[in-house]
């Protein structure tokens, strides 16, 4: 959840330390810290609560620690409030072993007793100050190697873990460990780093290693050697990222949110693009057959949050087009309820990071019990994507602000083409059909581009709801996939109360909570629903409901029912949620920025959520 950076090389460690975290602080953000160490002293440690620019202050930009060689965290608490204390890194009393993590240690409370008992004080309320004790421990108990003290460690922790230690006999040296929780490590010109995403150091290398899961590392100035759970050295090949850094800036807009709802028209091409060949969509990157995809027999899609919202429009789709049938499921309940799938059933897992735990959870028990996977995923190389039987990678490029906007568009048009193949090869559509449907995709990303055109007119529009209290997003079928994931934009940059509805559903309870002036959003894409959602419309005005009605270009007159129309352009109905989460987007982004609000670091959330 958290962001780690790790450095040592000739360079001063505290500035590099800085900037990487600067770059991480999307993933948690509630207190920070560093340890630096310079040659064989002791090792500064630094920690500030609140946001990183705390910590920048508090060490003159880092140029206040001296040291080549350091780890560096941001926190997203999960154990102990956010407090100086409870910030990382954490260290043995003697300083022998300091160390920062990303994760849970879901025993720690069994560890923390024996410990106790062993005679260890503890200062925090974290899972982490034991995991770092307990590695300590083992270190002076068996009087081996810090990778001897880690393995053991190991093996007595549960839970997940990306561990960044220096070990006091060991200047220069940074030493890694990893289960379910994302790490990379970076080399170039005799220096090496750390980092739990690639724009950490994207600006310093593009030359990354892959820890895999319960593997172990020595970073040395220039030098990473890996070990398996049993101290035995391993082999791991050199990989290049292919992400662009400049991708990783701002680059003159105000917000990341801003420029990443910009970045979508591009987004979305490059994604259809990638398995375009000739005019035909082409899996054979993916590795999915034509015999394969004949012989799905049910589809399972399984996300969380907005690629959740991405499944449920995808359900839609995939049904109407493929007749397969299908299921959408939040990947943290699925993976507790003990799921019946048919063995010849496909897992989809969708995931921008690839890192999201309760995804890959879920993946891991869909594998266990024989079924085949696919994932979704934007980040190449992330757990999910090495762990799937097949990738379909989006090329969204790195997405920074914590509310997904481009990601959530690539793998929409991810899960169209892949209905569309799966349409033609079960010959549910005609190739004359199949043409059509992908000439209209290719439109999408124009189509996009001119919603974004319009924007000023939203901008007014959310300026005067900046005070709304309760938002309401109503829609049928496909309308209500996009009504999820409205309100979800909503809520989640502007702490407006807002919730998405199946238009019909609002009468069995909901209704009662109109009053007048609460704003009702109607989602109105879907021609064969139209007029039913109008209805749905109408009793929330009677009730004083404020309506804004967002739909397709064409013959529809919502203008006499709704108080604020927003139009999209015309596109196939399969594909409206390409187009109607612009201005939802648009709106989220507005409303936030009129309250005020830190727009790409909403409160209590974090980007990529490996915990559980
Ligand atoms: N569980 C640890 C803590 O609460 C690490 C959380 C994180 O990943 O930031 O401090």
């Amino acid at each position: 959840m958290c962001g780690i950076v790790g450095f040592t090389g000739e360079h001063q460690a505290a500035p590099i330390l800085l900037d990487g975290l600067s770059r991480l602080e999307y993933r948690g953000y509630d207190s920070a810290g560093l340890a630096v160490r310079d040659g064989e002293k002791q090792p500064e440690v630094i920690r500030a609560k609140g946001r990183l620019k705390v910590l920048a202050e508090k060490t003159d930009n880092g140029v206040a620690v001296l040291g080549t060689c350091g780890i560096g965290h941001t926190r997203w608490a999960t154990h102990g409030e956010p407090s100086v204390t409870n910030s990382h890194p954490h260290m043995s009393d003697d300083g022998n072993v300091i160390a920062v993590h990303n994760g849970i240690i879901e025993n720690y409370q069994e560890l923390k007793d024996k410990l106790i008992r062993k005679g260890y004080v503890f200062h925090s309320e974290t899972d982490t100050e034991v995991a770092v004790k307990l590695v300590d421990y083992y270190y002076k108990k068996y009087e081996g190697t810090p990778v001897d003290a880690i393995n053991h460690a190991m093996v007595r922790i549960r839970g997940s873990y990306a561990l960044a230690i220096l070990f006091q006999e060991y200047p220069e040296e940074i030493y890694v460990a990893r289960k379910d929780s994302p790490m990379i490590l970076g080399i170039s010109d005799g220096e090496s780093y750390i980092a739990s995403d690639v724009p950490a150091i994207l600006k310093y290398t593009r030359n990354v290693y892959y820890i895999g899961n319960l593997e172990m590392a020595r970073v040395r100035k220039g030098e990473i050697t890996f070990y398996n759970l049993d101290g035995e050295e391993i082999q791991k090949e050199l990989k290049t990222i292919e992400w662009d850094a400049e991708a990783a800036e701002k680059a003159g807009f105000e917000h990341f949110m801003m420029k990443e709802i910009y970045e979508q028209p591009k987004a979305v091409a490059d994604t259809l693009n990638s398995v375009l060949k000739n005019g035909k969509i082409d899996l054979s990157e993916t590795g999915i057959t034509e015999e394969i995809i004949r012989e799905i027999s049910q589809i399972y899609i399984i996300a969380c949050g907005s690629a959740y919202h991405v499944g449920t429009a995808a359900q839609y789709v995939l049904e109407d087009l493929t007749g397969i049938p299908v299921r959408v499921e939040f990947a943290s309940e699925f993976r507790y309820r003990k799921p019946i799938m048919d063995p010849k059933g496909l897992a989809m897992v969708i995931s921008q990071s690839g890192e999201t735990a309760d995804s890959l959870a879920a993946l891991r028990e869909a594998k266990e019990l024989g079924v085949r996977t696919v994932g979704i995923i934007n980040v190449v190389g992330s757990s999910i994507a090495r762990e799937a039987d097949h990738v379909f990678y989006t090329l969204a490029g790195p997405e920074i602000s914590v509310a997904t906007t481009k990601a959530y568009s690539t793998q929409l048009m991810a899960v169209y083409a892949l209905a569309l193949q799966f349409a033609l090869v079960r010959e549910k559509i005609t190739e004359e059909q199949y043409e059509k449907y992908i000439a209209e995709l290719q439109t999408i990303p124009e189509k996009i581009q001119k919603i974004l055109e319009d924007k000023e007119r939203l901008q007014w529009f959310a300026a005067k709801q900046a005070n709304a209290r309760d938002v309401f997003f109503i829609g049928r079928g496909i309308d209500y996939a996009i009504s999820m994931e409205g309100s979800l934009k909503m809520k989640e940059v502007s702490y407006i109360h807002s919730e998405a509805y199946a238009a019909g559903e609002l009468k069995h309870g909901t209704i009662s909570l109109i009053e007048d002036g609460t704003l009702v959003i109607g989602v109105l894409t879907q021609p064969e629903l139209y007029e039913k959602t109008v209805s749905n419309m109408v009793e929330c005005k009677s009730r004083g409901a404020y309506l804004m009605g967002l739909t397709s270009f064409g013959n529809y007159n919502i203008e006499e029912t709704a108080d604020f129309t927003v139009y999209i352009p015309r596109t196939d109905p399969h594909f409206t949620t390409s187009l109607a989460v612009i201005p939802l987007q648009l709106i989220g982004y507005y409303v936030s920025v009129a309250r005020g609000l830190d727009v790409d670091k909403p409160r209590n959330l974090a980007k990529s959520v490996t915990v559980e």
